[in-house]
């Protein structure tokens, strides 16, 4: 069987065939495996090495201090440091949060509620932006956090980081953004943005899976608990032996990620534009999420009349998905497109698209042209 289009980049990225390479170096005898943490010999030195260039690379995608980078098993474990970590020891905190947020950030923040930390929780308008004056009401005087995602995961629209993060600095409250979908899709700056937490993931990123980084800021220092104890490693804040592999491979997707950020933007504006102008035959198609503030490479869309499932169905020659892939195993419709006002029926109807940088111009004509035969099939046969 021919393998279906993918098109579900938001959900995990194909690792880059050049950070492949590089990972294979980092393994066996004749390779870099020593610990990096080994401090007597050369194996150790040059695996230190080879985790301190990958820190300066990951770090010179979003602008920052190469010391200011915690490596963690992905941005699901870097949520939940940054959250817990941040209230630990806080007489009485209070955190604020949204509900469209990725699941890594709404379970820690429900766990944190169910042990007595007071959480508010913010719905966006219509077009899935939380808006900064929502921000700004939501602060109490024990208000300790504030974490929000950059760019959403099912559907794309980014945050205003910058306005947000503003008027944080301003009130002395603490800012978590949760950048996974936004490292290598948009511009991400932490010298000029106020953030002081930033999650980031190998895996959206064209890097392995199972490696992830926690930004933490210098200046001012931000001083956040541990959540995993043994050996102190990475300045004390995360402790275990460090998977050089999984490291040299998130930093070349980083560096990469840079040099190619333009190319890669260019790419899904291009076939964004495709994508939808194949589909303007269909009636009755709505883009949930704003489309004015969002990346080009995920696309979320309710056709009228039809469910997703049957949707999904018809499309077997795609992979695409109905919304996040940790929600996708149950057949609840997404909490995001809840959390924007639609009700269970509209959310039935939804599909998320996206693409990446090894998408072509034909997979994307060839799953309109698909989507539109199948859409228009079930509407006839209601
Ligand atoms: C994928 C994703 C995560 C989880 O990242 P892992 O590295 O898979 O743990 C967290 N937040 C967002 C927004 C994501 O898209």
């Amino acid at each position: 069987m021919k393998k279906p289009v993918y098109m579900d980049y938001a959900a995990t990225t194909p690792v880059d065939p050049v950070v492949a390479e590089e990972m294979c170096k980092y393994l066996t005898l004749d390779g870099v495996f020593g610990n990096p943490a080994s401090r007597t010999h050369a194996y150790g030195w040059q695996a230190e090495a080879a985790v301190e260039g990958a820190r300066r690379q990951v770090a010179g995608l979003i602008h920052a201090d190469p010391r200011e980078i915690v490596w963690t098993s992905g941005a699901t474990e870097s949520d939940n440091l940054a959250i817990k970590g941040a209230v630990a020891g806080r007489d009485n905190p209070h955190i604020v949060t949204s509900v469209v947020e990725h699941k890594a950030v709404l379970d820690t923040c429900k766990w944190l509620e169910q042990q007595g930390v007071s959480v508010t929780w913010l719905k966006p308008g219509s077009d899935g932006r939380i808006a900064p004056d929502q921000v700004a009401s939501a602060l109490r005087d024990n208000t300790v956090l504030v974490s929000l995602m950059m760019v959403n995961n099912e559907l794309g629209c980014q945050t205003d980081v910058a306005a947000i993060g503003t008027l944080l600095r301003e009130r002395g409250v603490l800012f978590h953004v949760d950048a996974a979908q936004a490292a290598g899709k948009t511009e991400v700056d932490v010298s000029t943005a106020p953030v002081d937490l930033l999650s980031l993931s190998g895996h959206k990123v064209y890097g392995p899976k199972g490696i992830g980084a926690l930004y933490v800021r210098r200046s001012p220092d931000v001083r956040i608990e541990a959540q995993i104890h043994g050996g102190g490693h990475e300045r004390g804040m995360r402790s275990g032996t460090l998977p050089t592999h999984q490291i040299v491979g998130m930093g070349k997707a980083f560096e990469l990620a840079s040099e190619l950020l333009e190319q890669d933007k260019a790419l899904l504006e291009d076939l964004r534009h495709r994508f939808l102008q194949g589909l303007e035959s269909l009636d009755g198609v709505a883009l949930n999420g704003s489309d004015r503030h969002r990346v080009p490479g995920i696309i979320n869309l309710s056709f009228d009349g039809v469910d997703a499932e049957s949707l999904m169905l018809g499309l077997r020659e795609l992979a695409v998905s109905s919304g996040s892939a940790c929600a996708s195993a149950t057949i609840e419709p997404s909490f995001v497109l809840k959390g924007i006002g639609l009700d269970d029926e509209q959310a039935h109807r939804a599909l998320r698209f996206s693409f990446g940088r090894f998408s072509t111009p034909e997979e994307v004509d060839f799953a309109a042209a698909q989507i539109v035969d199948v859409v228009t099939r079930l509407r006839s046969v209601r």
